[in-house]
Order: C-alpha cells, then sequence, then structure tokens
C-alpha cells in the first residue's frame, strides 16, 4: 500500500471537542419551522412544548458558528470516536480506477449507525432539564436503538414508536431496543388518538415515518415530564452529527489531502448534512471548492423529484411546518422499498443549500444499491446498511466515470452504518426477489395536491 494508511485515527487530543453550525455561514439561511395554527415562524416558547429547552435554542440560532460539546456528551462519544476515516484500496483495485476514496464508517457500535451522536446530545439536554423520559418515532430501527442506548445511559425512559412493517421484519431490531431498556410500539397503534385516525383512514396500513412521527408527538405533549426527539431533518440533528464531518476534515487535513467530491446518502439529511458541514462552511466562506452530492432513493426521491415548500412533517398534521424538498406528507413509499431513507420531506438547511446550487442530488434504484452493498462488503469487509449502500452505489458510479475519462478525483462518501439487521432485505436480493418501485408522476403530484397553503 501506498504511503496514504488504510485507516487513519484521530487521536483523543485531536478529536473536535465544539460542533459546528453550517446555518452560520449561509448568507440566505434556511426557512423557519412555522407553526401551522398561526401561519407564524415558530418560537422558542411553542417549540418547547414539544422539544428539550436547550435543544430548542440550537434549532433556532442560525449564527452562532461554534457550540462546545458538553463534557458529559464527549466522555460518551470515547466509546466510539473517533471513528476512522478509510481509504478504500481494495474497492479502488477491484474496480481498476484511478480515483482515489476514502470513506467515514460510523457503524463502529451496538446501534450500528451515526445516529448515536445526536442520541446522546438529545438525551444528554433532556436529562440536564430535569424530564422523565423521551418518545420518539423509528423507521428502520437505527435511531430507536441509539436514543434506547443514551437513555439507558443517561436514566431516561425512552419510548418508540416504530413503522410496524419494520417491527414485524425486524423483531431483533426491536429487542435489542428492549435490551436498553427501551419501550417499542408497532405504529400507527391504537394507543394515540391520531394512531386511531390513521389506522381508520388506512385500514392494514404498515405504516409509515410520518405516522410514527405523529404517535410519538401526540404521546410527548400528553404525558407529563416528556418531550418528543428526533432523529434527523431538524437543524439541531445536523448540528450533532457535524462531528462526522469535523472528524473527517481534521483527517484529511492530516493527511495532506483535499477531497474534489463528497458523497452522502439522504434520508432527512443528517448525515449528509453532518458530513459535509466544515466543507460547505469553506465554500460558503468562499475559501475552498467542493462537488456534494446527495444520493437518494428512486422510490422516495424529495430532493430529485420534490417541490421546495412548507409541508408537514407528519401525516397526522400535528408538527410544525417545515420549508423543504418533499414529496409531500402523505405519500407513502411502496412495501418493496427495503432500503430505508423513505422520509417524504429532507433538512431544511439541506435544502436551502440544494435550492441555492451548492450542493446536487442523484437518485439510484434498489437493486443497484444492493448490488454496490455486495460488491463494498465483497472488498471492503465491512456489510454496509442499505441506507449507506446508495453512497457506495454513488461513489463506485463516480469511480469508474473516473477510469473511463482517465481522472484521477478523490473521492469521500459516508459509511453511515452496518446492514446486519437488514438481512431480510439481503436475502431478497439474493434470491433474486428484489424489484425496484419508482412511483409515478401522477402518484407524486396526488400526495403534493395535500401541500398547506400558507397566507
Ligand atoms: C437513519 C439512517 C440514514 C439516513 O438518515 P439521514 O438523517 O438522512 O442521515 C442513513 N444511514 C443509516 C445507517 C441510518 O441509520
Amino acid at each position: 500500500m501506498a504511503n496514504i494508511p488504510y485507516k487513519t485515527y484521530l487521536t483523543e487530543a485531536e478529536v473536535p471537542t465544539k460542533w459546528y453550525n453550517v446555518r452560520a455561514d449561509m448568507k440566505k439561511k434556511p426557512a423557519p419551522l412555522v407553526n401551522p395554527g398561526t401561519g407564524k415562524p415558530c418560537t422558542a416558547e411553542e417549540l418547547e412544548h414539544v422539544f428539550c429547552a436547550d435543544l430548542v435554542k440550537q434549532e433556532l440560532d442560525d449564527t452562532t458558528p461554534y457550540f462546545d460539546i458538553p463534557t458529559e456528551i464527549l466522555d460518551f462519544y470515547r466509546m466510539f470516536r473517533p471513528s476512522p476515516l478509510i481509504r478504500a484500496y481494495f474497492l479502488e483495485k477491484a474496480l481498476g480506477t484511478p480515483a482515489k476514496i476514502y470513506y467515514k464508517f460510523e457503524g463502529n457500535n451496538t446501534s450500528g449507525s451515526h445516529k448515536l451522536n445526536s442520541a446522546v446530545a438529545q438525551a444528554y439536554y433532556a436529562k440536564k432539564q430535569g424530564l422523565t423520559g423521551v418518545t420518539t418515532e423509528t423507521g428502520a430501527g437505527q435511531w430507536g436503538t441509539a436514543l434506547s442506548m443514551a437513555c439507558a445511559f443517561f436514566g431516561l425512559d425512552c419510548r418508540v414508536y416504530m413503522v410496524k412493517c419494520s417491527y414485524e421484519q425486524k423483531p431483533f431490531r426491536r429487542e435489542v431496543m428492549r435490551t436498553y431498556g427501551g419501550t417499542v410500539t408497532p405504529s400507527p397503534s391504537m394507543t394515540t388518538e391520531v394512531g386511531k385516525k390513521i389506522n381508520a383512514e388506512h385500514p392494514g396500513t404498515t405504516g409509515s415515518l410520518g405516522c410514527a412521527i405523529s404517535e410519538a408527538v401526540e404521546a410527548a405533549v400528553t404525558t407529563p415530564g416528556y418531550r418528543y426527539v428526533l432523529g434527523s431533518v431538524l437543524n439541531q440533528v445536523l448540528l450533532h452529527q457535524s462531528i462526522i464531518g469535523l472528524e473527517a476534515k481534521a483527517a484529511f487535513d492530516k493527511l495532506g489531502v483535499k477531497p474534489d467530491v463528497i458523497i452522502g446518502c439522504a434520508g432527512g439529511g443528517s448525515n449528509l448534512g453532518g458530513l459535509i458541514s466544515p466543507f460547505m462552511g469553506e465554500k460558503l466562506r468562499g475559501e475552498a471548492d467542493y462537488r456534494i452530492v446527495a444520493v437518494e432513493p428512486a422510490s422516495c426521491p424529495s430532493f430529485t423529484r420534490g417541490t421546495y415548500a412548507y409541508d408537514f412533517c407528519d401525516t397526522g398534521r400535528i408538527c410544525p411546518l417545515a420549508k423543504m424538498y418533499t414529496i409531500g406528507a402523505d405519500f407513502i413509499p411502496s412495501a418493496s422499498h427495503a432500503g430505508g431513507l423513505r422520509f417524504h420531506g429532507m433538512s431544511s438547511t439541506l435544502s436551502e443549500l440544494y435550492d441555492q446550487k451548492l450542493m446536487e442530488a442523484i437518485s439510484v434504484k434498489q437493486t443497484d444499491v444492493f448490488a454496490a452493498a455486495q460488491q463494498f462488503a465483497r472488498t471492503e469487509g465491512i456489510l454496509p446498511a442499505p441506507e449507506s449502500s446508495h453512497a457506495i452505489r454513488a461513489a463506485i458510479d463516480e469511480a469508474l466515470k473516473c477510469k473511463a475519462e482517465g481522472k484521477e478525483e478523490t473521492i469521500l462518501f459516508g459509511l453511515t452504518g452496518t446492514g446486519y439487521f437488514d438481512m431480510t432485505a439481503y436475502q431478497a436480493f439474493n434470491d433474486g426477489k428484489m424489484g425496484d418501485y419508482i412511483p409515478t408522476d401522477a402518484e407524486i403530484a396526488q400526495a403534493l395536491t395535500k401541500l398547506p397553503k400558507l397566507g
């Protein structure tokens, strides 16, 4: 191997101790959350009924560039951070590409994904506020697992509404949450008013993230001492996830390398937002330039086929409205879609950056995603999460383009997690039974007819 090591770790002394808030460097800021009742931007007071007070401050702050990471959170991070920046020598060789591929691996913890970076922060602030517990939703299960781990550490109750089809497909994921003390309810359930309503309107539904969010919010606001926490989409989550990009940037600086292209999968936008933050900051300040690419599933294409508008974050329409690229809060991805990244909208911060053409987006088909996952597993050894494999697909395609054009680009992608609980999806792929459902324009247009009308 060449002079660049296979893995680059930061020493404990080099690990970042502040999160970076990319909004501080944006001239045109992301649009604020809006109260659907008043049509006006949400105030801190309104948001504090639902969210923890310190997290509301972070959510609304678009001017402070750096936030000190509290010592308790830094201590928890030591259990699984810093994460390695890996040079994908084996994959490069298999592809025969002149491109240099690096990935930042966030799957080295029991929850198996980057979500623990924000879960521990959110649990810490809830505890600091003297709360009893938190509620949340989980789709594929990584966020619920991460939050259960964080709540166990800080001594908080954790109630998770898990999208019904995942609850049934992933019993072991559920048991990991229960082992860490989380209470898991399949959603839509009959334990909330909004769950009963959704069940009545869509009998037999296997649920969606939007439904589960509505149930978790209702449970939080009707239970004393509880607040709701969310694992993606929100500005505060991107802030916590900036640790990924800050570490990656520090490792590249240590190696004296600068990436040309940065690629990440995009569900609600938290890992991508975190990975690109410090690089985007340089771009916004005019100090450097990078190509930044969001990769989303063709079956849930909010950036590439959505509309930039205010929309509900949840099917039950009880959350604040966010301005984002959306394919409509009523959009429910096909049940055959196995690759995660099922949220109908996208982080407001990333939506604004995309709208300003500071980043690109592409969509990929799930069978192509699993083919990339298989190639990656066989070359680099790690069994990737289907979500992460969207970024792998795009990185491989970029590297093959470099090969065809004889270009020596440096590519960085985010490997957000491992796929041990996704073996049903891998099985479908291995058996040749996986399909590629792509929504029609009419389906998306239909879901978009219900966008809220703002005065
Ligand atoms: C949740 C998750 C994602 C997608 O969420 P973002 O908020 O878009 O980052 C990607 N990869 C893994 C492994 C996940 O668990």
